[in-house]
């Protein structure tokens, strides 16, 4: 990681490509960003959402990917039991990416009044522990032509029920797709290391960083196990259907789908 970009190493061709790395974070940010906007091509602002989700907390940092693993696969479950009852979430999209959150556990009696309920609910070894308690959250987007997002909500909500666990809005409607995109990327992969107590917040100790980033480095490709993609479901049936049902039943209507989606199934690019 000390080598990335170092102009007397290989002519500062060298990236490390390691989640740990600031450097390459911002690249990767960049990089996911001109995906998106491919991805979301043909999907408007106000069928984008922004998810901030609280998946699990725990005292062990090698627990972390294992949380937010099994998350994905209930995620990808959860939009295919969907699809199985109603066509329409076919067109149903989320790519999100881990994030960490750390508190102290005796901290825990600082935190905002809604915060404290949330991980109470979750976290019971708060009670018991001393050292750092990991909270493992997805933050990213979700994207759902021709479903009500407060019916993606209201799902969401039933599988993960929960104070507050899931956090689901609009995209903001004052500025561009192409923005709203970008500041969710950034925000999701930032990685800022700091805890909030309420109004107050303060960087991590440097053992905790330490801790977290050793763990995150020892990921071979580090920044695929970062992200959770559920694609759109597409089938030869489903083209021909959308043909027909395109514009005359708005129920049905499902944007259509480019070409390059079509050799997709609802994959979850994890590993
Ligand atoms: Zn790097």
């Amino acid at each position: 990681m000390r080598r990335c970009g170092d102009p007397d190493d290989w002519g500062g061709q060298f990236t490390c490509r390691t989640p740990a790395c600031a450097n390459c974070r911002g690249r990767e940010i960049g990089k996911q960003w001109r995906k998106a906007k491919t991805r979301f091509a043909n999907v408007g602002n106000d069928d984008l959402a922004f998810l901030s989700h609280v998946i699990g907390a725990t005292p062990n940092v090698d627990e972390v990917g294992a949380i937010f693993k099994t998350f994905a696969k209930d995620l990808r479950n959860l939009i295919d039991s969907n699809r199985r009852k109603r066509r329409r979430w076919n067109a149903v999209e989320s790519l999100l990416w881990l994030e960490t959150d750390a508190i102290m556990a005796g901290d825990y009696i600082h935190l905002a009044p809604d915060k404290m309920e949330q991980l109470g609910e979750l976290a019971p070894m708060f009670v018991h522990q001393n050292g750092p308690v990991w909270i493992v959250t997805a933050h990213g987007i979700v994207s759902h032509p021709g479903v009500d997002l407060q019916e993606v909500r209201a799902e969401f909500e039933r599988r993960w029920p929960g104070h507050k666990r899931v956090d689901l809005r609009a995209f903001w409607d004052n500025q561009t797709k192409e923005k709203n995109l970008r500041g969710i990327i950034n925000y999701s992969l930032k990685h800022e290391c700091r805890t909030h107590l309420g109004l107050y917040s303060e960087s991590w100790p440097m053992s905790w960083m330490t801790e977290y980033y050793s763990y995150l480095h020892g990921w071979s490709r580090g920044f695929y196990r970062m992200r959770s993609i559920v694609g759109r479901k597409t089938s030869k049936k489903d083209v021909m259907l959308l043909a027909d049902s395109y514009g005359n039943n708005k129920d049905e209507y499902i944007e259509p789908i480019p070409f390059i989606y079509t050799n997709r199934h609802s994959d979850i690019y994890f590993n």
